[in-house]
């Protein structure tokens, strides 16, 4: 199996806080890495040193086939196969749907105005919002907005797709629309990394489960560690969201 994504002995450090502590996993095609943990333990500083939205101070982080710890490093083809979704969606106010979606496509990868639209209508029919072509995103739903933002990420055909706490903000009734449709990428084969508190969903999609603790990876394994951890610290922390 191909490895997208390989920590190696990372660590990090914002001023005197040493934020990652030496953190290392791998992530394979096609399978799909939940990190959870508390609050502050590390995880989005993680996942941003994957689109090297964060350096890293040593260790090794190869994404992609990208050598993230080498300064020198070419961040366009990593940025073309990476995608990244956050908890605020940040679409473009004064642009439609359409227009969001094609965006970057255009921009960077120049493609054509009709090539855009087709990859648009795909990506915008794959999240369930094709009919909202045409909309603005203040008339959209909080949920109907993550879509999209998910959907302009998908247009620029990622390798990998990373999600920070994308249904955090949301009611229960619209996080379960956006989880449905992270669910359906996850089957359609999308390797994705993804910063989460959504138990149920890690325990049900999660090929591999990633708790995080104090800038460490405390413990980790597949979902089943869900089920049976083996450290008392993972057991309190899921009883604790029961
Ligand atoms: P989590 O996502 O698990 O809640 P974070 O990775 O966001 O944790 O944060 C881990 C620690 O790093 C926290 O103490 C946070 O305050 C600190 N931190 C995160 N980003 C920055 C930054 N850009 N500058 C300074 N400190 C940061
Ligand atoms: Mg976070």
């Amino acid at each position: 199996m191909s490895v997208v994504v390989e920590l190696k002995n990372i660590h990090k450090t914002f001023g005197t806080n040493h934020v990652l502590r030496g953190v290392s996993f791998e992530v394979h095609r096609g399978q799909v890495a939940a990190i959870i943990g508390q609050s502050g333990s590390g995880k989005s500083t993680a996942l941003r040193c994957m689109d090297r939205l964060e350096t890293i101070d040593s260790g090794e982080l190869n994404v992609c086939g990208h050598a993230l710890h080498d300064p020198k490093v070419d961040l366009k083809p990593l940025r073309r196969d990476v995608g990244i979704v956050f908890q605020s969606y940040n679409l473009f106010p004064h642009l439609t749907v359409e227009q969001n979606v094609t965006l970057a496509p255009r921009a960077v990868k120049g493609m054509k105005a009709s090539e855009a639209q087709e990859i648009a209508a795909a990506v915008l029919a794959k999240v369930g919002l094709k009919e909202k072509m045409g909309a603005y995103p203040e008339q959209l739903s909080g949920g109907q907005q993550q879509r999209v933002a998910i959907a302009r990420s998908l247009a620029m055909e990622p390798k990998l797709m990373l999600f920070d706490e994308v249904t955090s903000a949301l009611d229960p009734q619209l996080t379960g629309e956006v989880l449905r449709v992270m669910e359906q990428l996850a089957a359609d084969g999308m390797t994705m990394v993804l910063v989460t508190h959504e138990m149920a969903f890690a325990r049900n999609v999660a090929h591999q489960v990633i708790y995080m603790r104090d800038g460490k990876v405390h413990e980790s394994g597949t979902a089943d560690i869900l089920r049976q951890p083996s450290t008392r610290e993972l057991a309190d922390f899921i009883s604790a969201d029961a």
